[in-house]
Formats: C-alpha cells, sequence, structure tokens
C-alpha cells in the first residue's frame, strides 16, 4: 500500500494523463512509463535494470482493460507497484535459513573493501545471539591484519568469539578450521568474513570459491554499500557468477541515497535482500522491506 500511494503522489501528474482512456495501450502508457524510468535513473538503478523492467510493466499494462469505475491511470500505478514488489521479493523480509540437522549454519560474507562487510558480521552476529544462537566469527583476510584485529575487536564488544589463524594460513583452510572448532563446539551459527579487495579481481574470485567449498556454507551473503549505485549490477553478477549468492546486504541506508541498488541486485541476481546497514553501530541492522524500499526509490 506504501508503494502504491507513494507512487501514485508523486507521478501523479503523468498518470493524469491516462484520464478517460477506455483501455492501457502502447501509446498511451508511453510517458507515464517514461516518468518511472526517471524515477528509476535517478534512483542510481542501472539502465539496463531500468529497460528490462520497465519492458515487463509495459507488457504487463498493455491491453489491461479499464475496469468502470476505476481510474486507467491507477490501473498502471497498480501494475508498476505489482512489478517492483516483485522484484523486491514479495512481501515479507526474508531471514537466514537456520539449519535443523545438528550441525553449523555457515554464513559467508563476500563484497568490495570498505563497504561494510566486517561491520555487517558483526552486526549480522549480534541479532543472532539476540535469537539465542551462539555465534563463532571466522577472520580470514590474511592480506591485512587490521581487518582481523577490526573483527576482534568487534567480537568483544559484542561478547562472539573470533577465531583466525593469523596470516600464515591460506583463507580457505582458516574458513574450514573455524567450522570445524564450531562443529566441536557446538556452535550454531559461523559467520566468515573474507578479504575484501578495492576492485574485482581473479584472484578474490577465486579464493572466495575455495572458501566456500571448504566450508560448505548455506549463505553466501552478497555485502553491498547502497551508494554503489548504478555499479551495482555488475558487481552483483561478478559475484553471483563466482560463488552464487544466496542473497545480500545493502549497507549504509541510513545515508540520503535513494537505494537503486537493491533493484539492480535483486533483479541481477533473482537473490533476496536479506537485510539492511542503517548505521555504524552493531544494532543497525534491519530486515529488508520491500515496499519500504520500493516507495523509497520511487522517491
Ligand atoms: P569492510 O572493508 O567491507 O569490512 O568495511 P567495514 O566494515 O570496515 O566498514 C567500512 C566503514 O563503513 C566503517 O567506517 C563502518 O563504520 C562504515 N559502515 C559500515 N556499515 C555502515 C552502515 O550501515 N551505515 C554507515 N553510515 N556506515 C557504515
Amino acid at each position: 500500500a506504501d508503494a502504491f500511494g507513494g507512487m501514485a503522489e508523486k507521478l501523479d501528474k503523468a498518470f493524469a494523463l491516462l484520464d478517460g482512456a477506455k483501455s492501457l495501450n502502447a501509446e498511451n502508457v508511453k510517458a507515464p512509463l517514461k516518468d518511472v524510468r526517471r524515477a528509476l535513473l535517478e534512483a542510481d538503478v542501472s539502465l539496463p535494470v531500468v529497460r528490462r523492467f520497465i519492458a515487463r510493466c509495459e507488457a504487463k499494462a498493455v491491453g489491461m482493460k479499464v475496469t468502470k469505475g476505476v481510474e486507467p491511470g491507477q490501473m498502471l500505478v497498480k501494475a508498476v507497484a505489482d512489478e517492483l514488489c516483485e522484484l523486491m521479493g514479495g512481501v515479507g523480509a526474508e531471514g537466514i535459513k537456520f539449519r535443523d540437522d545438528g550441525e553449523p549454519t555457515v554464513i559467508l560474507m563476500a563484497g568490495l573493501q570498505g563497504v561494510g562487510k566486517t561491520t555487517a558480521c558483526g552486526k549480522l552476529s549480534l541479532a543472532m545471539r539476540k535469537q539465542g544462537k551462539t555465534v563463532l566469527l571466522v577472520a580470514t583476510d590474511v592480506y591485512r591484519p587490521a581487518a582481523i584485529d577490526q573483527l576482534k575487536t568487534l567480537g568483544t564488544q559484542i561478547g562472539v568469539p573470533v577465531f583466525d589463524m593469523g596470516v600464515d594460513a591460506s583463507p580457505p583452510e582458516v574458513a574450514a578450521r573455524g567450522v570445524r572448532k564450531a562443529k566441536e563446539e557446538d556452535i550454531d551459527v559461523v559467520i566468515v568474513d573474507t578479504a575484501g579487495r578495492l576492485n574485482i579481481d581473479e584472484k578474490l574470485m577465486s579464493e572466495l570459491k575455495d572458501t566456500k567449498l571448504a566450508t560448505k556454507a548455506d549463505e553466501t551473503l552478497l555485502v553491498v554499500d547502497a551508494m554503489t549505485g548504478q555499479e551495482a549490477a555488475n558487481l552483483t553478477a561478478s559475484f553471483n557468477e563466482a560463488v552464487e549468492i544466496t542473497g545480500a546486504i545493502l549497507t549504509k541506508m541510513d545515508g540520503d541515497t535513494r537505494g537503486g541498488a537493491a533493484l539492480s541486485v535483486r533483479e541481477v541476481s533473482g537473490k533476496p535482500i536479506k537485510f539492511t546497514g542503517v548505521g555504524e553501530k552493531m544494532d543497525a541492522l534491519e530486515p529488508f522491506y520491500p515496499e519500504r524500499m520500493t516507495s523509497r526509490i520511487l522517491g
């Protein structure tokens, strides 16, 4: 209802062009959809994603007979809102699926450097602890001792143990040992922080693949900075191709970004955004609300 109302308000004028139409056709939906397109581009949704989305809205709308007593503009608004909601993952937020076979649930966190991956590891740990789960954090960024220290500091702060092997082991090795330790100690959830790089490169991807194999990760979450904008689509495609993500965490949503990255990530990977980061503090993690996001993107 949020998306619906929000959009009706903002794009009112364009949709009013349809007043009096008996049906929606390729001609009369053009101008209103152009406004939707503009709104999406302003929100930094990547262009190919916008194109595909608008094409689907058009296909859905064209040929719709206008029901008596319903404004044709409203019908188009609904077609667009439905399409957006569907793309965003329908209703409700999707969390983590925990294993129920007594084995620890392994979550691999992937993403470029600086996006908030380590912070998200801490936030997720805290959220799970609050759900009564025991958690082990695993530090595998053997290239940056500072990153290992950062995770240890966060661990101490939230009371979650951190496993690491310093910088002399390989990331898959550290991760596998961490999982083994969790099994031995009957820990419920293992969260593996992986090495980030400033750019996507072969080595990062092949190492991630190996780490995923070595841990048999149940979840592979891509951490994406909401301010990434247009690049979010390419980024998601690369990571998804390499390690088949199961979902994403969109960080820094407390900034003034409209969050078009959410749409790009969803469209490109087909995987849900599971959480959003809304601040630097450890409790600044929220489930993803598709409807809220929809209205935010449409401005
Ligand atoms: P990593 O290199 O991906 O592990 O990134 P870090 O976890 O070290 O985070 C990089 C910076 O972003 C730090 O200053 C964090 O405090 C900050 N950060 C992380 N998540 C958020 C968020 O959701 N909102 C804001 N405002 N800052 C965040």
